[in-house]
């Protein structure tokens, strides 16, 4: 079983799958770096939205997403996708960041940020307003995706420094 990340033009992008575990790493080394990077609320927002797809919680092969299902917020798009694909940037070069043993090869790690820092890279403005528009429809029958909940205060993991959501933290939940 796998999670799939989908470009919503998937036709032209492709969809990137990994496996149940190796989502966890990919999201760890993700959550890890964005934590470290995010110095605003705003920002933190979409590393708690991340953190919030634990398989534990909405079962394995359940926690992938649409571009388009991301907290992007149509006034600050650009600013929100440099953001994210600085976080990704820095998964590649720090992985880790010692904080934790990962058991992926390094190499394939970074092919796999990589794969996702292009559909990112390619997902645009115009893509954002028709998953926008699509959401909207949506909105009557429950809607997609996962909302973000935020807790009233970050607050961090004492031990991995990364964000903590309702479910604690994603890599103490995972990879300890
Ligand atoms: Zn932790």
């Amino acid at each position: 079983m796998s999670n799939e990340i989908c470009h919503p033009r998937y036709e032209e992008y492709g969809i990137i799958q990994w496996s149940n575990s190796r989502t966890i790493v990919v999201f760890s080394v993700l959550i890890i770096n964005g934590s470290r990077l995010a110095k605003t609320r705003r920002k933190a927002e979409f590393i708690l939205w991340l953190a919030q797809r634990e398989q534990d919680v909405f079962g394995l092969g359940m926690v992938g997403f649409d571009l388009g299902d991301l907290p992007w917020s149509l006034d600050d798009f650009e600013k929100e996708k440099i953001f994210l694909l600085k976080v990704i940037e820095s998964a590649k070069e720090e992985l880790g960041c010692g904080v934790v043993k990962l058991g992926t090869h390094p190499e394939v790690l970074r092919g796999d940020l990589e794969d996702l820092r292009m559909l990112i890279l390619n997902f645009t403005d115009e893509d954002l307003r028709t998953a926008y528009l699509l959401k909207e429809e949506l909105k009557d029958i429950g809607g997609r995706g996962l909302p973000v909940e935020m807790p009233p205060q970050l607050e961090k993991c004492k031990i991995h420094r990364v964000l903590l959501t309702q479910y604690g933290c994603y890599v103490c939940n995972n990879l300890s």
